[in-house]
């Protein structure tokens, strides 16, 4: 058993590796500024520790999602940054975004009108920035309605807008020609502007070349260690999370026999599973049951039997190394969007799911042999060939 064993499952974030990744966006865009996505708690990975070690590395500029999440990023990072939200201002959210001195993103005429006049009515309002939409049809001006916006110099000017911003739809696919056509949407619409700063790309788009970086980029996946791109080959970014499951128990299973909840797996030959602590609640989807997988020192261990709340089993029979209760199984980690893949989703939902139960540690790695390897080459079962991260 291992000395320090306990049965509470850990996410680990390695914030060497996260400076890491900005520090590799910031080379690849040159002058641009790095706005970094915060927003969903930093991709579930903790935004007050991630804010800070991003502020440390030099990162002045954040987006959150809402004006809750910009306050609580506020109390980390102090108040020399920028932190935008990008959902816009709201007058419920009205009291915070003034008190945390938050920078809406303004979406709508709607959201426009509406600042405005919480602007009139304060000294020193907040810039902000105004996001328009060229083909994603999410958040943002449509043409019309931006037309309209543009013309309105007293509008335009009571919201001190510093930056003007649109978002890709496509990006992952550097062929898709929506790429092209929301860049060019983009310079058109801006060209009604008095000059003002202008940022469309998030992570995948950074992969797109110059044209598309302008005076400032938003990634978000690409700092937490998730590849943004279709050929991730082209990615250097290094592993941020992990999520360390405590081996509970082993038992050895006769042939026939069932595991877990409804019996959905029966064990085709004698087996050994490891019964694991973690389970839904801690960010393991029911969806991994029969389907997922883990890994054990590097080899696959998959998810036998439907995942339950709190505990999940997974075959460890051909592990033939360190096999003990106290161990650690490894989820996300290098095999963030193998996992994902396998059970249909991707690796923004992976980590923005993982539970609160979690105990976090941003701590070094230590060394021992609950370490997760993370330096080989890992392929699993069926990869779908993404690149080793380093
Ligand atoms: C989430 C988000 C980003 C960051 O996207 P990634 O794909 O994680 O890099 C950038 N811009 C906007 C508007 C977003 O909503």
């Amino acid at each position: 058993m291992q000395p320090s064993y306990s049965t509470r499952p850990t996410m680990r974030v390695n914030l060497d590796n996260l400076r890491y990744n900005y520090e590799t966006i910031k080379k690849r865009v040159g002058n641009a500024k790095i706005g970094a996505s915060v927003k969903a708690d930093a991709y579930g990975l903790g935004a007050t520790q991630v804010g800070r070690a991003l502020y440390g590395a030099g990162c002045r500029i954040f987006f959150v999602a809402t004006a809750g999440e910009g306050k609580i990023l506020r109390d980390s990072v102090g108040p020399n940054s920028a932190i935008y939200v990008l959902n816009g201002p709201s007058p419920r959210d009205k009291g915070v975004l003034l008190g945390a001195k938050l920078k809406p993103v303004i979406n709508s005429l709607e959201q426009a009108q509406f600042w405005a006049q919480v602007s009139n009515s304060v000294n020193e309002p907040p810039y902000t920035a105004i996001h328009i939409d060229t083909g994603m049809n999410r958040l943002g001006f449509d043409e019309e309605e931006f037309k309209e916006f543009a013309r309105d110099k007293k509008l335009w000017s009571a919201l001190n807008p510093e930056w003007v911003m649109s978002h890709l739809a496509c990006a992952p696919d550097k062929d898709h020609p929506l790429n092209a056509q929301q860049l060019a949407k983009f310079k058109r619409a801006a060209a009604q502007l008095p000059m003002t700063p202008l940022s469309l790309a998030n992570t995948a788009g950074t992969y797109l070349g110059k044209p598309y970086h302008f005076q400032m980029v938003r990634p978000g996946i690409g700092l937490y260690g998730g590849y943004a791109t279709n050929t991730p080959e082209q990615e250097d970014i290094r592993t941020v999370v992990t999520l360390l499951a405590p081996i509970l128990q082993i038992r050895n299973i006769n042939k026939g026999e069932s595991i877990g909840y409804n019996a959905s797996y029966t064990a085709p030959r004698d087996m050994q599973i490891a019964v694991l602590g973690a389970g839904y609640a801690d960010g393991i989807p029911v969806l991994a049951s029969n389907k997922g997988y883990a890994t054990l020192h590097d080899e696959a261990v998959p998810v036998v039997g439907r995942v339950s709340m709190d505990i999940t089993m997974v075959d460890i029979t051909d592990v033939h190394m360190h096999k003990e209760v106290g161990g650690v199984v490894v989820f996300r980690g290098d095999q963030l969007e193998n996992e994902a893949s396998e059970i249909g989703t991707i690796n923004y939902e992976m980590l923005t799911r993982m539970g609160q139960r979690l105990r976090r540690d941003y701590g070094k790695p230590e060394k021992s042999n609950a370490q997760p390897a993370r330096q080989k080459p890992f392929k699993p079962s069926k990869s779908s060939g993404y690149q080793k991260r380093r």
